[in-house]
């Protein structure tokens, strides 16, 4: 805390880490000794830069750019690029941190980053949408490559902007390094399945958590929030699996379709028509619009999938969840649960999949699109959605296993924290003090 002043994001994911790794810490002495825990909290890089550009109206505007290269023991840096209004060093550095060991949960050889800028892409036209991706890649390129650190998407960042970005990349460096950046249009060396991969990947996830108890999607009603990428897809999922979708949101508001989300108004509406989610109640007249995101929570339902941001679950709407009768909850986005809203639902015995276990699938098929990439290959969407879901299932089993193994049983939190960060920890051992 005093050396990362104001940086409540940053503490609260750091927290939430450390608390599962007392048990893994009392085993191994080794751990803190060779000052692991001081090393991986740490940032190996952090750049801020200046990205100015010029609006419609020929005004200069200036954001600021930010890219976190917090640990490359297993592997080449590698997490999404955000952006959004309010992207500071401490939502960057959250960000980064936890993907650290979501990334060593899947297996993959990755390490852990994250960047983004305070742009806000929102009313933007294609044109500033360009000239400022343009203008944040011209300095971006500079810490970046295949083989150093691997951005791709994330919130405000989706197919037209990775677009933009490789184009200004491969024009600063020339040639075609295809894996420098992830998320890419399949037309030019990205990965089909990627789009779909985090949604369903958390859809997945919550599977194997229902199976274990005898429970399933078929037949379940399903509140979702968010109404991008991960929302869109895991809903498609949830829906193909036999569930009820019926509700999800966007930053201002949310609908309720008592009928079941028809996810193909969804997607035209965010993905090609970029409009609001209130405009789905004109073409679905019995959905009800509200104003406001968290009433959301108040829907009964027996899954919850929040997709959006993070701490958008408080202490009041878990609570207001496990009345609603919610007997599963995938964190699709990052950190969506306060450390209060976590407790509440593994007090209530909710099936809990956190977010670094349950949204991995997305940044593992990046890997497999880098894998792709290094191999001059493609794979068809059924080979890559087989790993993907293999993927979960592992990621799942292994949570369980070191949840186990260190004495807080069926706690996919501290599960997943433990698995993570072991594998990071003896590579970092074996690698010396550096
Ligand atoms: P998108 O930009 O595609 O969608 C984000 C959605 O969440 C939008 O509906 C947006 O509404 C809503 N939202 C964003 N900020 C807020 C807010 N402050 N309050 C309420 N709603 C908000 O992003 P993604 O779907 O890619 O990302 C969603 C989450 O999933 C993030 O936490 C991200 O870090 C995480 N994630 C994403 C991965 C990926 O592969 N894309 C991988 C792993 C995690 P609006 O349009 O109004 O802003």
């Amino acid at each position: 805390v005093r050396r990362n002043p104001n940086e409540s994001e940053f503490h609260q994911a750091v927290k939430e880490i450390l608390d599962s790794l007392l048990p893994v810490f009392a085993k191994h002495p080794k751990y803190r000794e060779l000052g692991i825990l001081e090393r991986v909290v740490e940032p190996e890089r952090f750049v801020q830069f200046r990205v100015p550009w010029v609006d419609d109206e020929g005004k200069i505007r200036v954001n600021r750019g930010f890219r976190v290269q917090f640990n490359s023991a297993i592997g080449p840096y590698k997490g999404g690029l955000r952006f959004h209004p309010t992207v500071n060093a401490s939502i960057i550095k959250f960000l980064g941190f936890e993907q650290i060991f979501k990334n060593a949960l899947t297996g993959q050889p990755i390490g852990g980053g994250k960047g983004g800028s305070d742009f806000d892409p929102k009313g933007k036209s294609d044109g500033e949408i360009m000239r400022f991706t343009q203008s944040f890649m011209t300095e971006l390129y500079k810490y970046i490559g295949p083989d150093a650190d691997v951005p791709a998407g994330d919130i405000g960042v989706g197919a037209r902007e990775i677009g933009y970005m490789f184009g200004q990349y491969k024009r600063i460096r020339g040639g075609h390094e295809a894996g420098v950046l992830t998320g890419k249009g399949v037309g030019y060396g990205g990965s089909l399945t990627r789009t779909e991969a985090t949604g369903y990947g958390c859809v997945y996830f919550v599977n194997e958590m229902l199976k274990y108890k005898g429970l399933s999607f078929h037949g379940s009603t399903v509140v979702v929030s968010g109404s991008g990428n991960v929302s869109i897809y895991a809903m498609e999922k949830a829906a193909q699996l036999g569930a009820k979708v019926v509700a999800c949101s966007d930053s201002d508001g949310y609908i309720y379709d008592p009928e079941g989300i028809h996810i193909e108004t969804v997607k035209r509406l965010k993905e090609v028509e970029r409009k609001r989610i209130r405009e789905y109640v004109d073409k679905h007249p019995q959905a009800v619009y509200t104003e406001g995101c968290e009433g959301i929570w108040s829907i009964p339902c027996d899954i919850a999938l929040p997709c959006a941001t993070q701490n958008e679950i408080d202490g009041e709407a878990a609570r207001k969840l496990v009345a609603g009768g919610v007997r599963a909850v995938g964190e699709g986005a990052n950190m969506p649960s306060t450390l209060e809203a976590v407790e509440v639902f593994l007090n209530h015995r909710v099936l809990f999949g956190p977010a670094k276990a349950a949204n991995a699938g997305g940044v593992a098929v990046s890997a497999l699109e880098m894998a792709q990439n290094s191999m001059r290959t493609s794979w068809t969407f059924e080979e890559v959605d087989a790993k993907l879901h293999t993927i979960m299932k592992n990621i799942y089993e292994n949570s369980v296993q070191a949840a186990e193994e260190y004495g807080v049983s069926g706690n996919l939190v501290a599960g997943a924290n433990i698995a993570g960060f072991l594998k990071v920890a003896d590579a970092m051992v074996l690698q010396g003090i550096v």
